[in-house]
């Protein structure tokens, strides 16, 4: 349930009213905004007597229950966006991100030469997979470690900041050693042992949407990570399965102004996995800033014919090039809007 506390409620009552929903046993979740302060309950309880009880205690002005399931994500608990900063860069915030790399890390040559390419037409972020979740167990599986550790030099080279891929729970501890923000991909989804340790990272992670998942699971997903204190989470969609087989998936660009009814949290679209085709990787980015998304996360190699994952749908050096200059006009409207 959401408590607002009337304007100024002083801190004696607040403290009282967060004192008594722990009582009832849930969390508390608290809000100050600039005019009221906004007190999530979140949590499995006895919420009408609860709420008759809060809604007589003193400084509070209404009591109501969140009717989503999913809670601390939703935008009824928080009705501003949230904003992850990485790198200078206000995820969610006034800043459109770009996230650009190859599918996989494959050697130093290929992530510094894609670096320095990306970073030279404007992406903020270099990604770039160590660990790669492969539908064959014969295909190229990552560098692992190696692959960290070139990610790692390209960002002392270029200066841009780092996503890549966790797949397991016992490779967190590691993968945090090196990146600064965590990918989970959408093989992953509901790989909730892996989400609870997230849940207590002290870095931003990207939730990609799972091949078939509906929009409440992956909210549902997020609110593991978000439950357990690590509130710095950004949604990606990346594409579901569906009949066509012209696109590798469909890539639901419905999602985002859907999600931005339900959630407060950034929204990144990734077109590349999301249509397969590098040829529809350029439309579907226009169409994702016109759509409100946050950001993009594009893969880029230098030479897609020789790429160990994913070529068919990545775009060259030149090529992205040519696609951030394309997206800037869309860019500059989606900044007037954002004011
Ligand atoms: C990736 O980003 O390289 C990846 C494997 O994506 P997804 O989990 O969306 O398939
Ligand atoms: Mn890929």
């Amino acid at each position: 349930m959401i408590i607002s506390m009337k304007r100024g409620a002083t801190r004696d009552q607040i403290d009282h009213v967060c004192e008594r929903i722990r009582g009832f046993g849930y969390k508390v979740h608290s809000i100050e905004g600039e005019e009221r302060v906004v007190i999530g309950a979140v949590g499995v309880g006895d919420t009408t007597s609860a709420i008759e009880q809060l809604e007589s205690t003193p400084g509070v002005e209404t009591v109501m229950p969140i009717s989503q399931p999913f809670k601390t994500v939703s935008r009824q608990m928080q009705p501003y966006k949230t904003v992850i900063r990485v790198n200078g860069c206000q995820i969610g915030g006034s800043d459109f991100v770009v996230m650009a790399g190859p599918c996989s890390v494959e050697s130093e040559e290929q992530i510094l030469t894609t670096a320095q390419a990306v970073k030279a037409a404007g992406a903020h972020i270099l990604r770039g997979g160590a660990f790669k979740p492969r539908t064959s167990p014969y295909d190229f599986q990552g560098m692992e470690e190696e692959g960290l550790k070139l990610l790692r030099k390209a960002k002392e080279t270029t200066g841009l900041a780092i996503i890549t891929e966790v797949m397991t729970d016992s490779d967190v501890d590691l993968v945090l050693e090196y990146t600064d923000i965590v990918q989970v991909g959408a093989r992953n989804m509901q790989n909730f042992a892996l989400l609870k340790r997230l849940g207590a990272a002290n870095k931003p992670v990207m939730l990609k949407r799972g091949l078939s998942s509906t929009l409440k699971e992956l909210l549902l997903s997020a609110e593991y990570i978000t439950s357990k204190g690590n509130t710095q989470v950004m949604l990606c969609e990346r594409g579901v399965r569906t009949f066509e087989t012209y696109t590798r998936n469909t890539l639901d660009l419905s999602a985002v102004p859907a999600l931005s009814e339900l959630t407060h949290l950034p929204l990144i679209v990734d077109p590349s996995h999301g249509t397969g085709r590098r040829s529809l990787i350029s439309p579907m980015s226009r169409a994702a800033v016109a759509a409100g998304a946050d950001g993009l996360m594009i893969e880029v190699h230098p030479c897609p014919e020789r790429a160990f994952s994913d070529g068919a749908q990545s775009l060259t050096l030149e090529n992205f090039g040519e696609m951030m200059a394309g997206l800037q006009p869309y860019v500059e409207l989606w900044k007037k809007e954002r004011g």
